[in-house]
């Protein structure tokens, strides 16, 4: 099963052939056509939070800019999440501890 192998004039909008160099409608000339970057990398800021995001977007940029970006943003994000899941934890067991140690205990 054979895909489509069109693209968008970066112009007017007309269908174009992929491999198409200038738009057959305007004549405008095309960009070239931008090397697929896979979401897998997504799993780089997953894991490494900022650091992977800044790994994911500088091996990427040059070939998917936006998307590139996307894993920075993606990696900065995350890791203000994971940061406020980790001081909430941290709130949540010293609570948990403070509460569950026995009156006794004290002097
Ligand atoms: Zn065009």
């Amino acid at each position: 099963m054979a895909e489509r192998k069109t693209k968008y004039c970066s112009n007017c909008g007309e269908e174009i052939d992929v491999r198409a160099k200038i738009c057959v409608k305007c004549g405008v000339e095309q960009a070239p056509l931008l090397e697929k970057v896979s979401s897998i990398w997504y799993l780089l800021p997953f894991w490494f939070m900022i650091i992977g995001g800044i790994i994911a977007w500088f091996v990427n940029k040059d070939r998917d800019p936006k998307k590139a970006r996307n894993f920075l943003i993606f990696g900065a994000i995350w890791s203000v999440i994971v940061g406020i899941i980790y001081v909430l934890f941290i709130v949540v067991l010293i609570t948990a501890i403070s509460s569950t140690t026995c009156p006794s205990c004290y002097p």
